[in-house]
């Protein structure tokens, strides 16, 4: 066996932490959707508008009311071009994997849909496609505090209280954490209780801020005065609820908030997951989500454990140099070998020239539909196989070397930096975590 042979059985075999996804609990699945809707969410549909697909005809494509071969002609010509990208090959790798299909095109498509409709009338799904067949331990999932404690554990975001549009924000924050907000320090202090809220009541194992898609990274230092002149903009006359839409609310304040944020972060040694690089979806500015734009953030909170996800794509060189340079700052693979996993895997093989091997996890599956996961997962350890055995080939270190290595990226540094031991141990025990409450 080759030595890429050997790593990938290796890999295979491990029950891998997944840093970063965006799925709803099993129960809240939509339900009225088929195999186009659902698998059409996102990834591969923007992948489809890329190759030409209009946005009104991805509308009518995604809608399961209608005949769901009419629906394929519609986009067959865009999903034959963009077949073999990372999100192409992700969804064929599911339709393979989890449905016994061989691939989704004209002939399959029909078969795959009630292959599809049949698996979720029959329920434990989530149980078969993340336990069964990606071996996934634990997923940390994007802001649902309830979550199911057999698959999940919870990131929490506090991007509504740096980025608030309108002043009914304000008001439904205040009222779900017991305070009147009118001044700055008001909405500080809500903030201080919903982190508290967060990690010290509803378990949640980490901060996730998503700004990168709508702002600069770049958080400057902006004084009280500042920041509370462009908060008082919320209450000013003209935005009372009847007469106006939302507003983009002054930079300084933003910026003021994000620092208070890391503030009460560092004092507690939290990790935070940044989205940085690639924006989903079509259409947005690369350059406001370069990871180099946090250095002054990496600087000034040295306790933060600053999680850097989707590999700074296209900035992977950037986010090595960031990993090599600070001790605060990790290298997170999540959504990266469905972006493309070439770059998954030249970025890996240049990390491991530069970066200690701790400071990177493996895989984050950031879908929003569970079948995704199980394509990107088996990229994901094919990726790390085919980087670690390019390095046994080079002489750099051992097969020995290169299984731990990858216990390491796959399992122990997700782990260890996000605290997930006790949670491991209560996602094994199934029926004994906590059961999701009902909304
Ligand atoms: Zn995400």
């Amino acid at each position: 066996m080759s030595a890429y042979e050997q790593l990938l059985e290796y890999i295979d075999g491990l029950n891998i932490i997944d840093t970063h996804e965006h799925l709803p609990m099993e129960a809240d699945r939509p339900k009225e959707t088929d195999v186009l809707s659902e698998w059409l969410a996102h990834y591969f549909s923007s992948d489809l508008v890329s190759a030409g697909l209009s946005a009104d005809a991805l509308e009518i494509v995604r809608d399961s009311s209608r005949d769901l071969l009419k629906r394929w002609k519609i986009v067959e010509p865009y999903w034959h071009a963009a077949r073999f990208t990372g999100y192409g090959r992700s969804l064929d790798l599911a339709a393979c994997g989890l449905y016994g299909i061989d691939g989704v095109n004209g002939r399959t498509i029909g078969p795959l849909n009630e292959a599809f409709v049949a698996a979720r009338e029959k329920g434990g799904h989530y149980k078969y496609v993340l336990k069964d067949k990606s071996r996934i331990a634990l997923s940390i999932v994007d802001s649902d505090p309830d979550c199911d404690r057999e698959f999940f554990a919870s990131a929490v975001r506090l991007d509504e209280f740096i980025c608030p549009v309108h002043r009914r924000d304000i008001v439904r924050v205040g009222l779900e954490l017991d305070i009147s907000v009118h001044s700055l320090d008001d909405w500080k202090e809500a903030m201080r209780r919903r982190l508290e809220q967060a990690f010290d009541h509803q378990g949640c194992v980490t901060l996730k801020c998503g700004l990168a898609y709508k702002r600069t990274l770049h958080f400057g230092k902006a004084g009280a005065a500042e920041a509370e002149r462009d908060f008082n903009e919320l209450f000013a006359e003209e935005h009372s609820p009847d007469k106006r839409g939302d507003i983009k609310i002054g930079k300084s304040f933003q910026d003021h908030m994000m620092h208070y944020l890391l503030g009460l972060a560092d004092r507690r040694g939290l990790p935070f997951q940044f989205h940085t690089g690639i924006q989903e979806g079509s259409g947005n500015v690369i350059a406001d989500a370069n990871p180099v734009h946090l250095t002054n953030l990496f600087l000034e909170y040295e306790n933060v454990k600053f999680d850097i996800f989707h590999m700074g794509y296209p900035y992977l060189m950037e986010l090595s140099n960031l990993a090599k340079n600070f001790r605060n700052v990790f290298i997170d693979m999540c959504w990266g070998h469905i972006i493309s996993p070439e770059a998954a895997r030249r970025g890996l093989v240049e990390w491991l020239d530069a970066v200690p091997a701790n400071k990177i996890s493996a895989f984050g599956g950031d879908y929003a539909f569970v079948d995704g996961v199980y394509g990107h997962q088996k990229l994901a350890r094919e990726n790390v196989a085919s980087a670690l055995a390019q390095k046994v080939d080079e002489g750099v270190f051992d097969l020995d070397r290169a299984r731990e290595t990858a216990g390491w990226l796959f399992v122990d540094n997700p782990t260890r930096l996000f605290n997930l031991a006790s949670r491991l141990k209560a996602a094994r025990k199934g029926k004994g975590a906590k059961k999701r409450k009902k909304k």
